[in-house]
């Protein structure tokens, strides 16, 4: 990811939200809380030394033009991520909003994109609990462990189903 690739006109300035809801392994910092290296609403402490995890996430507000102003992360309390070969779209929600996603006009929006996958969803995540969207359904994957993994199986007839399954599954995805 480079600079030329940020939206023009868009930045972090102000914002922190990722450095409270998403998972960094390196630092064993859980989902959903904020990092014990965050000077909130300023920036990362270490921000030349901060891990890989952090290094290589820009939300889809920065990158993606498609995305409205309504989509600032610290205006929909939504962090936005994608993931491009399993078409996995990811919304991480504030914990302090929950529910955030299912307002307008953000709801009507998730809705569109999880019925255009046609091999992914959308994920959302809630501090430790997933759920994940395909076409109408809604799937609550509960508290995922870490010995487990995101399946999307999809049937003969045409239906989806999408669960939380042992992470060694040759079916297992890797949100
Ligand atoms: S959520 Fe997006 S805009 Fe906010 S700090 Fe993280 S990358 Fe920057
Ligand atoms: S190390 Fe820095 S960039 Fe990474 S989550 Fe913590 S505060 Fe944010």
């Amino acid at each position: 990811m480079t600079d030329s690739d940020i939206v023009p006109g868009r930045s972090c300035a102000d914002c922190t939200l990722c450095c409270k809801v998403l998972g960094i392994p390196e630092l064993a910092k859980p989902r959903g809380v904020v990092c014990g290296q965050c000077d909130w609403n300023k920036g990362c402490k270490i921000y030349a030394g901060r891990p890989g995890s952090c290094r290589d996430f820009d939300c889809s507000y920065l990158l993606s033009p498609a995305l409205g102003e309504e989509w600032k992360p610290t205006t929909a309390h939504l962090v936005l991520g994608y993931m491009a070969r399993e078409d996995i779209i990811l919304i991480f929600t504030d914990p302090d909003h929950v529910g955030a996603w299912r307002r307008e006009p953000y709801l009507a929006r998730i809705k569109k994109w999880a019925g255009m996958t046609d091999k992914g969803y959308v994920l959302i995540w809630e501090a430790k609990r997933a759920l994940a969207l395909v076409g109408a359904q809604e799937f609550d994957l509960g508290e995922l462990r870490d010995d487990q993994a995101i399946i999307r199986d999809d049937h003969r007839d045409g239906t989806v189903r999408v669960y939380a399954g042992a992470k060694n599954s040759p079916q297992a995805g890797e949100p």
